[in-house]
């Protein structure tokens, strides 16, 4: 059962048959018991979960707005136990859904449709960390945060940084090509791969980790696997590089007169700051949620039309050997010569560069408490951008005239989180809605959460017919026996 606003075809059926896998709790139960059996014989029989309260915190997703069921959790230790599943579950024609922390907000990572849950957090080990190298090998099920953390204590860092860092797996942001908040500075998650080992749908093992910064030795498979959603293959371990540490930073939170001041503010920061790391668009109804929801005290003098919330990375004052500024005086400087700037604040010291990004951060569990949400995360050009950040909140209310939609984002990329929240029983309008007016605009309806359950429906909006019958072709030759998130990213044939 899939509690969402959208359309059966998104959530129900659509894998019986030969091809497609079987979703376990379709088949008779004397079939089901026979698929525990062989999956209890293809790990440690400990490592099959079959109780339905030990299970829920598996099969619902971070929103609330995808609740699917299944008849197992396996939860594998290493690369053999997960080939082994997968080519237990390929011989038997039955789909899986690869899951890491469950924070995805596409609804990729949970079984709406029956199918057997594979948690991949298990595989939780931090391989090496490579200083000479600057780069680390990690298990698929590391999360961000743990993994941040190894790097920093070899004098590195990384660069993929998220608010769901503690719980999110460096699997998980690899099958989503997760983005987050430096995507500016680093790239996204695509960009830090040098090598993966993954699973193929008939249970083979590829494995290319030796890191390599030149390798030129045909199709990169890291790039494919990126973004796939765990319809090609099960990421199992991961080689990416490191950053150098960061000597010091600045964050400053800047209220502007008007949202395009704030895109015109990100793209003159952008070309004249070397060292700008993030800029975050936020508007006064996420700002008074956020205040409202984490008891937290306004951030600026008054209200402002548009917030940016900026970065700054450098050497600390005269760490450059020529007395120069640090980054906080670099972005005082800046922030003077922005047009459209009423107010801002600035710091360098972490509690002051936390209590900023709060703002920006707790965003997304703020929207949570106000009710289930319609998440999309988009892209449109810069210039197109204001005008859609106007166009977005009145048009959701001629199909929900009851919804509230909070917007923000990485205001850089011409990213922007559109959350509804209030649009039980119109969810779908909400989103098709909202997809046109990106579409519209040429822009993309998946900046970096990926298509998932949510949004397979509109990938046409994107991508051209000739684009997703390749697209088919490529999971067919990884993937032949079809079960491998067969309900996520490809539209139902
Ligand atoms: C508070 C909050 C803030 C967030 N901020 C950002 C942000 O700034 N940027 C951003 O990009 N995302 C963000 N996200 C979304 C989410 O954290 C990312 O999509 C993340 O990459 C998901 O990782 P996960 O391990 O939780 O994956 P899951 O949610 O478990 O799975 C996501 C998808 O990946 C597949 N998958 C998972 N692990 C594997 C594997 N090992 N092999 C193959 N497929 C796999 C699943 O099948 C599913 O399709 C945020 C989420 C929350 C809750």
């Amino acid at each position: 059962m899939v509690h969402d606003t959208g359309p059966p075809d998104r959530h129900i059926g659509g894998v019986s048959g030969k091809r497609g896998g079987r979703p376990i709790e379709e088949e008779t139960p004397t079939m089901s018991n026979q698929v525990l059996t062989i999956l209890r014989d293809a790990v440690d029989a400990t490592c099959v979960l079959t109780d339905p309260d030990v299970m829920t915190g598996y099969v619902r997703d971070w929103t609330g707005r995808f609740v699917g069921r299944t008849a197992a959790v396996v939860r594998p230790a290493n690369t053999a136990q997960v080939a082994a599943v997968v080519q237990a579950c390929a011989q038997h024609e039955v789909a899986l859904v690869p899951q890491g922390g469950n924070t995805g907000l596409a609804g990729g990572g949970v079984p709406t449709r029956g199918e057997i849950l594979l948690s991949l957090r298990g595989l939780s080990d931090i391989l090496q960390v490579d200083v000479a190298a600057g780069q680390a090998t990690v298990g698929a099920g590391v999360p961000v945060g743990v993994l941040r953390e190894a790097a920093s204590a070899a004098g590195l860092g990384y660069g993929v940084d998220l608010a769901s860092r503690d719980s999110a797996t460096v699997g998980g942001t690899v099958a989503t090509n997760a983005g987050g908040l430096r995507v500016l500075r680093y790239g996204d998650t695509r960009a830090q791969l040098l090598g993966v080992e993954a699973v193929l749908g008939d249970g083979s093992v590829v494995s290319h980790l030796a890191g390599l910064a030149r390798d030129n030795t045909g199709y990169h498979l890291p790039s494919l696997l990126a973004g796939s959603e765990g319809t090609l293959g099960v990421v199992t371990a991961v080689r990416v590089r490191l950053t150098p540490a960061t000597r010091a930073r600045a964050v400053g939170l800047i209220g502007l007169a008007s949202v395009p001041d704030a895109v015109a503010a990100a793209s003159l920061l952008r070309n004249g700051l070397p060292g700008l790391a993030a800029a975050e668009l936020m508007l006064p109804p996420g700002i008074d949620l956020v205040m409202r929801a984490c008891r937290l005290s306004p951030p600026l003098r008054g209200t402002h039309a548009a917030y940016l919330l900026v970065e700054v990375t450098g050497d600390a004052p005269g760490e450059d050997g020529a007395g120069g500024n640090g980054p906080l005086d670099i972005l005082a400087d800046a922030v003077a010569g922005l047009p459209g700037v009423a107010d801002a604040s600035l710091a360098d010291d972490r509690p002051g560069r936390e209590a900023l990004w709060a703002y920006r951060e707790r965003h997304t569990e703020s929207i949570n408490t106000c009710g289930t949400p319609v998440k999309m995360d988009v892209t449109v050009t810069p210039d197109a951008l204001p005008s859609f950040v106007e166009a977005v909140p009145a048009a959701v209310r001629a199909v929900a005239p009851e919804a509230s939609t909070w917007l923000f984002g990485h205001v850089a990329e011409g990213n922007v989180h559109v959350n509804v929240t209030g649009a039980a029983g119109v969810g779908e309008r909400v989103e098709d809605t909202v997809f046109r007016l990106v579409a519209e605009r040429g822009g993309s309806i998946s900046t970096e959460h990926g298509i998932g359950t949510a949004k397979r429906r509109w990938l046409p909006l994107n991508r051209s017919p000739a684009e997703i019958a390749a697209f088919r072709r490529i999971k067919q030759a990884l993937d032949p026996a079809g079960i491998l998130n067969p309900n996520v990213l490809l539209p139902a044939l």
